[in-house]
Formats: structure tokens, C-alpha cells, sequence
């Protein structure tokens, strides 16, 4: 059987990443017809955006897609191409498995967790005001008639919308995988103390859904201290649900608790359409130089072929990829300096892929 898969390179190190993805994913022997799509800066002079409609177009009709990171270009009335995409297709959860992998240059050993980020709502909804605009000073009048501490006239704003729905989602996503891969305690992440109506509207939710499934154990962590805890001790958590925000910035703790952005996988997962990519963005320092590491994306492979029902090409992948790093003879800089302090001896992206 053949799979149709958008094929979306991105920017900066994205069509590097990307190659050696396809490279690994087509050594598996899995048939996959590829609609490769661009998007991102370099198509701005011929669409007039960096998200054209025929992106938009493939992923729909296909159903299944994996992007390298994409740069918004400034002045596109786009805040955010990645979040723009995530938002056309209701790609509530984004899923980010964390996994200790033995030569990873980490310091940890054996972290296994996996994080579900809420991915649609929070203070990425983009609803921003400037100083001055009339909005604020709509606000001050209604936060000074509440009675309410006012806030300063010069201030900017960012709303951060939660909702129960949109809580929900997440949050059954996450009970659900717990369920059906045989995790033991969901984490929910929040600073409900504080964002008493957003973020406490988030953990009643949150625990609704976890008292529908006793077989799993819940407890809630406060963000900050949620933090200590991870880089503390990470074995004391298993599946971690948040609200957007949190969700991003413990995501890249967390990736740096496996050897860092180069190693952290992800999904996003809509109820019709799921986007596969890597934790980390363009890396525009080190693009096209073929120093990247490809493990986060090739990984991200892995997560769509399961996504595919192809579960034993995914167990390749993860297994070359243990492999590869375990004997640590090609690896790339990152990793190298990791595990050595120098880069010297690292291999290349392409290298690494061929070694994979
Ligand atoms: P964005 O705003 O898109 O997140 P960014 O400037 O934050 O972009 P990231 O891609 O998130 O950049 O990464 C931050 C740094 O981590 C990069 O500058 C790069 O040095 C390193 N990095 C990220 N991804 C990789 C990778 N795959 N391989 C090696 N290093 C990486
Ligand atoms: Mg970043």
C-alpha cells in the first residue's frame, strides 16, 4: 500500500532536516508518494504569502503531512506560519515525546515522558493590543469600573483566551494515550494560583477529565515549580498536559532533558488532518552549512508512520536511530560537544542520515 504524505521543507536548516528524513523513511521500505509543498520566506516573491493556498489545499485533501520549521517572514500579517497552520486545521494537540536515548550527550538517563500541549488557544490566539490603541483604554475604563487594581494607560496587552472545549480536548488526548499506551499518572501544568479564571477554568477541567479515567493517576504541578521538578528529577513525571504557553517553553526544557533541540520529536493532531515536525525552529545560524541534526525530524517520521499504521517501519527508524547514537562514532556537532565539550570529529547532517 502506498501512503500520500505533504512534504513541506520549510526554512533555514528545514530542507536539510527534511531530506535526511525522506532519505531514512524511504529506507524502511515503506511506499510513500510525496507532495512536496513550499512554504515559508521563500515563497513570499511568488505567492504574495508565506502560506499559500495550495499548502493549505494539499494538506487538507491529504490528510497527513511533515514540515521542517518555517520563518514568518516581518510584515505578512502573519504572526506565525506555524501557528497559522496549526490554527486552519484545528490541530488542538501537539504531542512531544521525550525519550532518553543512550549516547544523546544528555545528562539525564532515563527520561521517558511525553508531553501534550494545548495548541490552539492561550496567549498564542494573537489577540494583542498596542499602547494607545482604543482597546486598552476600553479596558482600563471597564477594569477601574470592576474596581479592580487599574492598570497603566501605556500598557500593551495580549488576552489569553481558555476555554472549556478547548481544555477538554487536550486533556482527553491525553488521558487516552495514557490509556492506550499503558502510561501511569497524567501531570497537569498550570499557574492556577494566580490566573485563577483562565488557568483555574484549565485544571477544573482537566481534572473532570481525569476523574472519567480512574486507571490513571493525576496530580496537578504550579508551572514554576513544575520546572524544578523536571530538571530535578524527571522520573517523577510521566504524561504532562498544559495550556498553550507552558506548553511551549516546557517543551524545550524538556528536549533539552533527552540532548536538546535536535532530538525532540512532535505531532500535531486534529480531528481531521495531523501535522508531524520537530520541536525546534529554523536554527537560521547554522542553516545550510549541513551541521543540523535530523534526529527530531527523522523521529517525527517515526511518530507519523505509527500515525500510518505503519508501527513496525517506526520501530526501525527509533532503533537505527538508538543504534547510530549508541555507538557515537557518526554523530553531528551538537551531540558531539555534548558529549565531549569540542565538535570536532562530528559528522554531518547527511552523514549522520547515511549512518541512520
Ligand atoms: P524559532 O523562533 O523558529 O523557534 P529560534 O531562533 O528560536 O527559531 P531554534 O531553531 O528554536 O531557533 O533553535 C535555537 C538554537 O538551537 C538554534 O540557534 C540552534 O543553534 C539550535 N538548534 C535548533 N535546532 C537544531 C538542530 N536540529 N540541530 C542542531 N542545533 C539546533
Ligand atoms: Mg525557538
Amino acid at each position: 500500500m502506498t501512503h500520500d504524505v505533504v512534504l513541506i521543507p520549510g526554512d533555514g536548516i528545514g530542507p536539510e532536516i527534511t531530506e535526511a528524513m525522506r532519505r531514512v523513511v524511504e529506507a524502511t521500505g515503506v511506499s510513500i508518494t510525496w507532495h512536496v509543498e513550499q512554504a515559508g520566506a521563500g515563497v513570499m516573491d511568488e505567492y504574495g504569502t508565506p502560506l499559500p493556498q495550495r499548502v493549505l489545499d494539499a494538506v487538507s485533501k491529504v490528510g497527513v503531512a511533515i514540515k521542517g520549521p518555517i520563518t514568518t517572514p516581518v510584515g505578512t500579517g502573519f504572526r506565525s506560519v506555524n501557528v497559522a497552520l496549526r490554527h486552519a486545521f484545528n490541530l488542538y494537540a501537539c504531542v512531544r515525546p521525550c525519550l532518553s536515548l543512550p549516547g544523546d550527550g544528555s545528562r539525564y538517563h532515563d527520561v521517558d515522558l511525553v508531553i501534550f500541549r494545548e495548541n490552539t488557544e492561550d496567549l498564542y490566539a494573537g489577540i494583542e493590543f498596542d499602547p494607545g490603541a482604543p482597546e486598552v483604554a476600553a479596558l482600563a475604563g471597564l477594569v477601574d469600573q470592576a474596581g479592580l487594581r487599574p492598570f497603566r494607560a501605556d500598557s500593551a496587552i495580549s488576552i489569553k483566551p481558555i476555554s472549556e472545549a478547548g481544555s477538554r480536548a487536550i486533556a482527553e488526548a491525553a488521558f487516552e494515550y495514557a490509556e492506550r499506551c499503558g502510561r501511569r499518572k497524567v501531570t497537569a501544568v498550570h499557574k492556577a494560583n494566580i490566573m485563577k479564571a483562565t488557568d483555574g477554568l484549565f485544571l477544573r477541567t482537566v481534572r473532570e477529565v481525569a476523574s472519567e479515567h480512574p486507571s490513571i493517576a493525576f496530580e496537578d504541578k504550579i508551572v514554576d515549580a513544575a520546572c524544578m521538578g523536571l530538571v530535578q528529577d524527571p522520573s517523577d513525571f510521566d504524561v504532562l498536559v498544559l495550556p498553550n504557553l507552558y506548553g511551549d517553553i516546557v517543551s524545550d526544557l524538556c528536549a533539552g532533558l533527552v540532548g536538546g533541540l535536535g532530538m525532540a520529536p512532535g505531532a500535531n493532531i486534529g480531528t481531521s488532518c495531523a501535522i508531524f515536525e520537530a520541536t525546534h525552529g529554523s536554527a537560521p545560524d547554522i542553516a545550510g552549512q549541513d551541521i543540523a541534526n535530523p534526529t527530531a525530524e527523522i523521529l517525527s517520521a517515526a511518530m507519523m508512520l505509527e500515525h500510518l499504521g505503519e508501527a513496525e517501519a517506526a520501530e526501525q527508524i527509533r532503533a537505527a536511530v538508538r543504534a547510530t547514537l549508541a555507538e557515537g562514532a557518526v554523530v553531528t556537532a551538537d551531540v558531539r560537544r555534548a558529549l565531549t565539550g569540542s565538535a570536532e570529529g562530528a559528522a554531518g547532517t547527511r552523514a549522520y542520515a547515511d549512518a541512520v
